[in-house]
């Protein structure tokens, strides 16, 4: 495949099957697939990825929806999993064992803090979680045993940077792999591989499949690293099924032009409710005023669909403006078709602590809101009705 063409190019060319005639894929849907020799069936038990033998070690809807993504990240090879947290358990579990120690970001999505957390330390593996934005706190924070940097930038749900660049050459420099999860930028609005990142994942349930029935995630890089979480994968079994990665290959090819429309507005949303008398601080990276707009310029194309907010009034106001908007629904995910509101807190109060979320950073009054499709004029609208009730009870 010719990797030299635009990214808009390669979301609707690449999965063209070679010599395959399909100008839609079909979906596999099977789990054992035949051998027409013994010689065959030996050589694909064996095999490293085979792509027909039992679904648990490939797929040929699997493959293609690699290969698409492999493309736009600029990566060497792919694995798609079930979840975005498959992929992240999945690349943790092959890297990392007992005795090991992970230096991971305090800001990241919940699922993420609460692995290295409450279930990494029954395995023995201990984590330094440090302040993004400060890249010397993830060099202070290395041991000789360290043996993964986990990073989200922009981090979720506070929109903070990270400096994909200064970290990921920091880690080279010691031979420590580095995993950017890329959930909240989309590889329109940002590339990590090209920062020096070795791998990146992502959680193709958002932006990636973009339209909110799909479960599934990816890990994305060298190929002798993709090979090893794969390895690690045939047993952990988090495996996608044909029909989402099929669902995720479709949604795919309008990645571009979801993006685009999501950064637009979201900038919109951002600069209307930076104006706000009710509103005491917005986070989103695009803002001249976000401390780390420069570095967000520099690493990234696009700002992104997500951004987050706190109310002159903390969480009740919260809830009453949640309550009263109607155009987006009160749910989490992000980077779907129809735009979706929540307070965190609320959210992770599942799998984080109170003082977890505290340490994370997450103020209990927090809206997040992930922008859809729907038009800026009808969002702005529906929030500032949705403002005034929340404060005078209109
Ligand atoms: C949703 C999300 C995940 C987890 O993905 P699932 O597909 O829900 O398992 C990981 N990271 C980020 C940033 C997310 O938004």
């Amino acid at each position: 495949m010719d990797t030299a063409m635009t990214l808009e190019t390669l979301l609707v060319h690449a999965d063209a099957d070679d010599g395959e005639p399909d100008i839609a894929p079909p979906i596999h849907q099977t789990v054992p697939f035949a051998s027409a020799s013994a010689e065959d069936f030996e050589e694909l038990s064996s095999a490293t990825r085979a792509q027909r033998f039992y679904r648990r070690y490939g797929n040929p809807t699997q493959a293609r929806l690699e290969k698409v993504l492999a493309a736009v990240e600029g990566a060497e090879a792919a694995l798609a999993t079930a979840s975005g947290m498959g992929a992240i358990s999945t690349t943790v579990l092959s890297l990392v064992g007992a005795g090991d120690h992970i230096v991971a970001q305090r800001s990241m999505y919940g699922g993420t803090l609460s692995l290295l957390q409450d279930l990494a330390p029954r395995l023995g593996i201990e984590t330094t979680l440090v302040d993004q934005t400060d890249t010397a706190a993830f060099e202070r924070a290395l041991r000789p045993n360290t043996k993964l940097i986990m990073l989200e930038t922009p981090g979720n749900p506070l929109l903070q940077i990270t400096d994909l660049e200064a970290v990921a050459g920091l880690a080279r420099d010691r031979g420590i792999p580095t995993l950017a999860d890329n959930t909240v930028a989309t590889p329109v609005n940002q590339r990590p591989l090209d920062h020096g990142v070795d791998l990146v994942m992502h959680s193709v349930t958002k932006a990636v499949s973009g339209h909110s029935d799909v479960l599934a995630g990816i890990v994305l890089g060298r190929s002798d690293l993709v090979d090893r979480i794969w390895q690690t994968h045939t047993l952990i079994g988090s495996v996608i099924s044909p029909h989402d990665g099929w669902l995720a290959l479709r949604g795919l090819r309008t990645l571009a032009m979801r993006v685009e429309h999501q950064n637009r507005t979201a900038l919109a949303l951002a600069r209307f409710l930076e104006d706000h008398p009710a509103v005491a601080k917005v986070n989103h990276p695009g803002l001249p005023g976000h401390p780390q707009h420069d570095l967000a310029k520099r690493q990234m194309r696009g700002f992104g669909g997500l951004l987050s907010f706190e109310l002159r009034g903390g969480s009740d106001t919260a809830e009453r403006l949640l309550a009263a908007l109607r155009v987006p629904a009160r749910s989490a995910s992000l980077g779907g078709v129809r735009s979706l509101v929540v307070r965190p807190a609320a959210m992770w109060g599942q799998e984080l602590t109170e003082e977890q979320l505290a340490e994370a950073g997450v103020p209990p009054g927090l809206v997040r809101f992930a922008v859809g499709l729907e038009s800026e004029t009808d969002l702005i609208a529906d929030l500032e009705r949705g403002l005034a009730a929340a404060f005078h009870g209109r």
